[in-house]
């Protein structure tokens, strides 16, 4: 079958699954402090359903995968899951992202599943900057997980951070010397207006140069990494003294979006061309009426095909989605 490729000449290989979205914390540039809207359980797609869509998805060229969510972890017997994508012909890498809460418990079978992959968000090495960004006390469980993980052997781990202006700046320099430390590469996110209270504000945004300037006078010099994929969103950069790397997305102050690969599953089977796409299409509907593959492909192709540019975060044209980060799926 041909490749998915949009009108702007974009070849999606890479595909980002939501399997919940419910989270442990509440990171106030995500969801809300108190009472979450979720869908409800039944909407959620079966291990089943995600495996089938995986296989379709790699019929037409997908190659990467990250789950993700909500908290991925809070979805039980997530190792199933990740035997079943590994299975999957065609599939050359998996990762997950997640906010490490719960992994000091489930890191072994994450790992005895195949997963090697990690991302561990985490915004600051201050316990009370922790408590105060996510409303909740778990700074040390997260720690605990991350070097749970490490010492386990998954490789690579990194580390996303989210950069929120007026807040995490004196995280900024000590997250790029852990990583150095730990061997694990720090990516600083700059803060999206994907927030549920619609909180975000172009002034909030802690930008990529601004940060590497933090880190220059700090650390020393970075030197840019040439990207092997240059669709890749990080802009990734080495100490040039040799010891460790870090990356930035930096998607308000450089939006990446003419070389985006993406395409997204939600955990309740819409599949999305962006996240900020204003559409999605449905594919539950389908999975669970026994509809043919060929089905299947074609709205994932409808929906490459439905791609715009680019998002426009910051212009007037700019509408936020109507779903938040933890909803669609990070
Ligand atoms: N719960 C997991 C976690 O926090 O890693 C996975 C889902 S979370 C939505 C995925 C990523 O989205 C997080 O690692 C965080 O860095 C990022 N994120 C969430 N809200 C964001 C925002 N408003 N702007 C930028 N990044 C954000
Ligand atoms: Fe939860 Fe991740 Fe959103 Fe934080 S960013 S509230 S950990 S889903």
């Amino acid at each position: 079958m041909s490749p998915l490729i949009d009108t702007y000449g974009r070849l999606h290989d890479n595909l980002r699954i939501s399997v919940t979205d419910r989270c442990n914390i509440r990171c106030f540039y995500c969801m809300p402090e108190d009472t979450p809207t979720y869908g409800p359980r039944e909407e959620l797609l079966t291990f089943e359903e995600v495996e089938r869509f995986v296989r379709i998805a790699a019929g037409l060229g997908v190659r990467k995968i990250r789950i993700t969510g909500g908290e991925p972890l809070l979805r039980k017997d997530l190792p199933r899951l990740i035997e079943k994508i590994l299975a999957v012909p065609g599939i050359e890498d998996l990762a997950l992202t997640t906010n490490g809460v719960l992994l000091r418990q489930q890191a072994q079978d994450l790992y005895n599943a195949g997963l090697r992959r990690l991302n561990v968000h985490l915004d600051t090495l201050d316990r009370e900057r922790f408590h105060r960004i996510t409303r909740r006390d778990v700074f040390d469980r997260v720690m605990d997980g991350l070097m749970y993980a490490k010492d386990l052997g998954f490789d690579p781990i990194k580390i996303n951070a989210v950069a929120a202006k007026g807040i995490v700046e004196p995280d900024i320099v000590p997250l790029a010397q852990f990583g150095r430390q730990h061997g694990m590469e720090i990516r600083y996110i700059e803060f999206m207006p994907l927030d549920s209270q619609g909180i975000w504000e172009r002034d909030k945004v802690l930008t990529a140069d601004t940060m590497i300037a933090m880190i220059e006078k700090e650390i020393g010099a970075l030197e840019a990494i040439p990207d092997a994929d240059p669709r890749a969103p990080a802009t990734e950069y080495r100490f040039q003294d040799g010891i460790g790397r870090i990356g930035f997305i930096a998607s308000v102050s450089k939006p990446f979006c003419l070389n985006c690969n993406r395409l997204r599953l939600t955990a309740d089977g819409k599949v999305r061309n962006c996240l900020f796409a204003v559409e999605e299409m449905d594919v539950r509907n389908l999975l669970r009426t026994n509809a043919e593959d060929q089905a299947i492909a074609n709205v994932i192709r409808a929906n490459i095909k439905a791609k715009w540019m680019g998002h426009q975060i910051g212009s007037t044209q700019f509408i936020p989605p109507p779903r938040p980060m933890y909803s669609i799926g990070g």
